[in-house]
C-alpha cells in the first residue's frame, strides 16, 4: 500500500490539525489496557483491529445510527471523559456532537478524517462549502485514517508500538485486498450502467474511486427532507435513463427512496429497490456487515447484482 511509509507525516498532520497533542500530558497506560472511544463503527473497527489486546474500544454509534444527527448521550459524555483517547471522523460528520468533542479536555482527540490530504477531498456544491465527510467509501483513501489510528496508538503507548504496527500492516493488507475486490466487482457492470442512486450523498467517494455516477436525493447530511422538486428531477432522470435499481440506506428512513420509486412509476417506468446499503453506519454487531470490510463488501455486492439484473421497466 503506497501510503504506509508516510505515517509520521500522517501523525503530524493529525496532531497539528487538532492542536491538542502539544503540551498534553500523555496518560500512563503501562500495566493496563488503553481506553479508547470511537464515534462511528467504521472507526471503532479500525481501532479494534489495530489495538488488538492492548485496547478496549467503545463505539458510540451502533447499527442504523445516523452520525449527522446523533447527539451525545450522558453516558457518551462520561465515556469520552474517561477515555485515554477519542477517535472521530471529523470533516463535520458528527455535526451534532461537535461541541462535546471540542470541549473534551481530559483525553486525546483524533479526527481521523483530517489525515486525508485536502487535495483528495471533495467539496461538492450541495455541501455548501464543506468537505464531503463520507471518506470511508474509498477504501484506499480510508487507509490514511487507519494510518492515523496506528500513529496515535503508537504515540500514546510506545511500549507496544511493534504490536500496533504489525496489526496495522495486517489490516491495511486486508483493506488492499478489499479495494481490489471492489474494483473487480465494479468492472462486471458495463460503464453506462454504473449509476448509483441512494437516499443521501454518502457515495461520492465510492463513485469516484470505483467508476460509478452517483446521485443522492439529499445533500451533505440527512437533516433536511428532500424537496418535491428534487424527487421530481431525480425520478425524471431514472425514468429517462432506464436505471434498473435504486437503493435504500440503513441509516436513512426508507420513505425518501420510496417516494422516488413512486414518482418514477408515475412516469411509466418501474425501478426496483435494489436492496439496503450500509452508508453511515455498519450492520449489527457480530455479523459480517458489522465490520468495515463486511459492510463495504455487502454494499458492492448488492449494487452490482441489482444493476446487472436487467429488470424490465414499464416502458421497455
Ligand atoms: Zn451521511
Amino acid at each position: 500500500m503506497k501510503r504506509s511509509g508516510s505515517l509520521a507525516l500522517v501523525a503530524l498532520l493529525v496532531f497539528s490539525a487538532c492542536g491538542r497533542a502539544d503540551g498534553l500530558s500523555r496518560p500512563d497506560v503501562s500495566g493496563r489496557r488503553v481506553r479508547a472511544v470511537a464515534t462511528t463503527g467504521m472507526i471503532g473497527d479500525a481501532v479494534a483491529n489495530i489495538g488488538g489486546d492492548r485496547v478496549e474500544v467503545e463505539t458510540l454509534m451502533g447499527s442504523g445510527t445516523d452520525p449527522h444527527l446523533y447527539k451525545a448521550t450522558e453516558n457518551d459524555v462520561v465515556a469520552i471523559g474517561e477515555a485515554d483517547i477519542v477517535f472521530f471522523n471529523g470533516l463535520h460528520l458528527e455535526a451534532a456532537m461537535g461541541e462535546v468533542l471540542e470541549r473534551t479536555t481530559t483525553s486525546i482527540t483524533i479526527p481521523v478524517g483530517n489525515s486525508i490530504p485536502e487535495a483528495d477531498l471533495e467539496r461538492p456544491a450541495a455541501f455548501e462549502g464543506q468537505f464531503d465527510p463520507h471518506v470511508w467509501f474509498d477504501v484506499e483513501m480510508w487507509s490514511y485514517a487507519v494510518g492515523a489510528v496506528e500513529a496515535a496508538l503508537v504515540d500514546l503507548d510506545p511500549e507496544h508500538a511493534s504490536a500496533y504496527e504489525a496489526n496495522a500492516a495486517q489490516y491495511l493488507s486486508d483493506l488492499d485486498r478489499l479495494d481490489s475486490y471492489i474494483h473487480a466487482q465494479a468492472d462486471r457492470v458495463p460503464p453506462e450502467k454504473r449509476v448509483l442512486i441512494t437516499a443521501h450523498d454518502a457515495f461520492n467517494y465510492f463513485g469516484r474511486a470505483y467508476g460509478f455516477e452517483v446521485r443522492g436525493l439529499q445533500g451533505i447530511s440527512t437533516a433536511t427532507e428532500a424537496g418535491t422538486a428534487d424527487v421530481s428531477d431525480l425520478s425524471a432522470f431514472i425514468a429517462e435513463s432506464h436505471i434498473p435499481a435504486i437503493f435504500i440506506e440503513s441509516s436513512v428512513p426508507v420513505r425518501t427512496i420510496e417516494a422516488v420509486q413512486a414518482a418514477v412509476r408515475a412516469r411509466g417506468f418501474d425501478v426496483a429497490i435494489g436492496g439496503e446499503l450500509f452508508s453511515d453506519a455498519m450492520g449489527d454487531q457480530g455479523s459480517f456487515e458489522g465490520t468495515y470490510i463486511g459492510m463495504v463488501t455487502h454494499n458492492v455486492d448488492v449494487i452490482v447484482s441489482a444493476l446487472l439484473e436487467e429488470r424490465s421497466g414499464g416502458t421497455e
